[in-house]
C-alpha cells in the first residue's frame, strides 16, 4: 500500500500560506514569500488518496507520484496510462512517446511512467529561476519550484553587499530597486525602473570575472534604475545641461562587464568620464553615477583627477549635478 487514505476532516483548501499569509497557487512546492515547504494533499476529498511519501494528492490509478516522482504502484494502479483519472485535469501528454499518458499542469513527473516532464506553460511567469530554469515572477523571493533564491542575488552576493555598502556611504536613499539575475541582457526597462536585471551569463562565468567588475556592472545598472525612477530629475534643466537629452533615440546595446571594470576616469573623451559614457546621455549618467558611487562621492578627489587628466569642466558639472540632487533627496527624506 503506497498510497494512503486522505484525511479530509478539518482541512480547508489552503490558498494562503499558513506561515506568512501570502496567496499561493495550487501545486507550488514552496511559498514564494517565506520559502515554506508546501503540501497539497487531498483536502477536498476528491481522489481519496495521497502519496505515502510526500503527502500530495494522487489518484489510486497512478503508478508514480507526479509531485515527488516516487514509485507508488499498488494493486489499484492502472496497467495502462490513462488520459484523465478522477480528480485531475488533462493538460497534456507525457513527453515520452512510449507512454503518452495524460498529465495535469504542473506535474513534474509522469504519474504513469515516472519520467520527468517539462512544461512550456512556465512562460506565464515574468522570468526564469536562475537555479532551476522554471518560471518565477520578479517580486518572488523564493522560487516556488525549487525553493532557492528566485532573484539569484545569492549568486551575486559579494558584489551586491559591496554596492549596498557604497550606496550607504554616499547617502543615496534606497529607491526600492530590485536586482534580478536573469538570462538575456543586463539592463533596466524604463517601464519598470526598479527592476535591475543582471545577465546570468556573467554569474555563470564567475571564474573569469572578478568581483570589482561585477560591482561596476551592478552600480552602472543601478545608475539607470536611479535615473528612470527619478524621472523629473532627468528632465530638469540642470540635468540636461550636464548630460543632454536622455529621451533622444538610442538603441541600447548589450552591456558587458568589461566596460565597467575601471576605477579611474579615462583621459579621452574629454567631456565624458569614459568612452562608453559618450554613447548616449543615458550611459553618460549611468557611468557618472558609477564613478560617483565607487569613488564614495569624494568630489575633491574626482575634481583633482579631472584636472590632472585635462578633462572638460562639464565633467565636473556632471558630478556636481548628481551630488546636489542626492543632497536634495536626503533633505527631503529627513523632513518626512
Ligand atoms: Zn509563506
Ligand atoms: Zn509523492
Ligand atoms: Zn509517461
Ligand atoms: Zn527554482
Ligand atoms: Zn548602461
Amino acid at each position: 500500500m503506497r498510497k494512503r487514505k486522505a484525511d479530509t476532516t478539518g482541512h480547508r483548501a489552503n490558498k494562503h500560506c499558513s506561515r506568512c499569509g501570502c496567496t499561493l497557487r495550487r501545486f507550488w512546492y514552496f511559498c514564494p514569500d517565506c520559502g515554506k515547504n508546501l503540501v497539497w494533499g487531498d483536502e477536498r476529498g476528491v481522489t481519496g488518496a495521497e502519496c505515502f511519501y510526500c503527502g500530495w494528492v494522487v489518484s489510486d490509478s497512478f503508478s508514480h507520484c507526479p509531485w515527488c516522482g516516487r514509485d507508488i504502484s499498488d494493486e489499484a494502479s492502472s496497467d495502462t496510462p490513462l488520459k484523465r483519472p478522477r480528480g485531475f485535469q488533462y493538460h497534456g501528454r507525457c513527453d515520452y512517446t512510449s507512454c503518452r499518458g495524460g498529465l495535469q499542469y504542473p506535474m513534474h513527473f509522469c504519474p504513469w511512467c515516472g519520467r520527468g516532464q517539462h512544461w512550456p506553460f512556465h512562460n506565464e511567469y515574468e522570468g526564469v529561476c536562475p537555479h532551476c530554469d522554471q518560471g518565477v515572477d520578479d517580486l518572488m523571493d523564493y522560487c516556488p519550484w525549487c525553493g532557492h533564491d528566485a532573484t539569484g542575488q545569492d549568486q551575486l552576493w559579494p558584489a551586491i553587499r559591496r554596492v549596498r555598502h557604497l550606496l550607504r556611504k554616499v547617502h543615496v536613499p534606497d529607491w526600492g530597486y530590485r536586482i534580478l539575475v536573469r538570462p538575456g541582457i543586463s539592463g533596466v526597462d524604463p517601464k519598470y525602473p526598479k527592476i535591475v536585471e543582471i545577465e546570468r551569463r556573467y554569474v555563470n562565468e564567475r571564474a573569469q570575472i572578478d568581483w570589482p567588475s561585477l560591482v561596476g556592472l551592478v552600480t552602472h545598472e543601478l545608475g539607470h534604475s536611479f535615473m528612470f525612477h527619478h524621472w523629473r530629475f532627468a528632465r530638469s534643466d540642470r540635468f540636461r545641461r550636464a548630460f543632454g537629452d536622455v529621451s533622444k533615440a538610442y538603441r541600447g546595446v548589450d552591456e558587458s562587464w568589461v566596460q565597467f571594470r575601471r576605477r579611474n576616469l579615462s583621459e579621452t573623451p574629454v567631456n565624458h568620464v569614459t568612452a562608453y559614457a559618450s554613447k548616449h546621455p543615458l550611459e553618460d549618467f549611468a557611468e557618472t553615477f558609477r564613478f560617483y558611487v565607487i569613488r564614495r562621492g569624494r568630489l575633491k578627489d574626482l575634481l583633482a583627477e579631472i584636472g590632472r587628466l585635462g578633462k572638460g569642466v562639464i565633467v565636473y558639472e556632471k558630478f556636481l549635478t548628481l551630488h546636489a540632487y542626492i543632497q536634495e533627496l536626503r533633505r527631503k527624506s529627513r523632513q518626512k
